[in-house]
């Protein structure tokens, strides 16, 4: 793969190797700005490459080093998710600056360089998730608009569209057996998401989470059926 190499001082020394990758957007007002703050000593913060909207994949820090892009994470039981990751930034002005679709060449280039990837390490398509999968209270990228569709459909990741079930959506406030079972099949995909059977705010920023990843249609955090059947589609993909 064709990589510019623009080194980050922000990484320190892995103890494992990777067996996750997660997606995130940039979220800055240019891909030159996000380049020198994710390449700023006093930043702290780096990944291991950044993708531009015109395709060129930038190298910031080698894989088998720890970049610092998740902050305060979690996915199946794992908290450190910078120890467990790869990471790839992804220049979009992002929610807060103007969001916008992700071009043709940027999202080849991004599967591409997922597939690249994984050529060198093991990760399962069930550990390739976006920044607000592992950290849902804090964080909206990659967000809504990446075509997570189209990288599982390449091959990478997991994606279903089976036909919505009917029932009533769970929404904050309920509790119950039905809330029960929805955390505990956030939990199994990965989430944090203990199950406590109170819908609380927390249950809420899970669901926004899971259907900017895995519905991208609606994102209110209210599991309708439609949401619930995406749920237990990719649990039965054996995730
Ligand atoms: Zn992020």
């Amino acid at each position: 793969m064709n990589m510019i190499e623009a080194p980050s001082p922000n990484f320190d020394f892995r103890t494992t190797p990777p067996d996750t990758i997660v997606l995130h957007y940039t979220g800055m007002e240019t891909g030159e700005a996000a380049m020198e703050r994710l390449r700023d000593p006093a930043a702290k913060v780096s990944s291991h490459y950044v993708v531009e909207e015109d395709g060129r994949v930038f190298r910031l820090v080698p894989e088998e080093r720890r970049a610092w892009h998740a902050g305060q994470s979690f996915w199946k039981g794992v908290r450190d998710i910078n120890t467990a990751s790869v990471g790839i930034e992804i220049v979009n002005p992002g929610h807060e600056f103007g969001y916008r679709p992700f071009p043709e060449a940027q999202v080849s280039s991004v599967i591409a360089l997922v597939a690249d990837i994984r050529t060198r390490w093991t990760v399962d398509d069930d550990r390739i998730v976006g920044h607000s999968d592992v950290a849902p209270e804090r964080k909206e990228d990659p967000g809504e608009l990446f075509p997570w569709k189209r990288l599982a459909e390449a091959g990478h990741g997991l994606w279903v569209e089976p036909p919505a079930a009917p029932g009533l959506p769970l929404a904050e406030g309920e509790e119950g057996a039905g809330v029960f079972a929805l955390q505990a099949g956030f939990t199994r995909l990965g989430y944090d998401c203990a199950p406590s059977g109170a819908f609380d705010a927390h249950t809420t920023a899970v669901v926004r989470a899971f259907q900017r990843h895995w519905v991208q249609t609606r994102f209110d955090g209210v599991a309708d059926g439609e949401t619930r059947a995406r749920l237990i589609g990719l649990l039965r993909l054996g995730a």
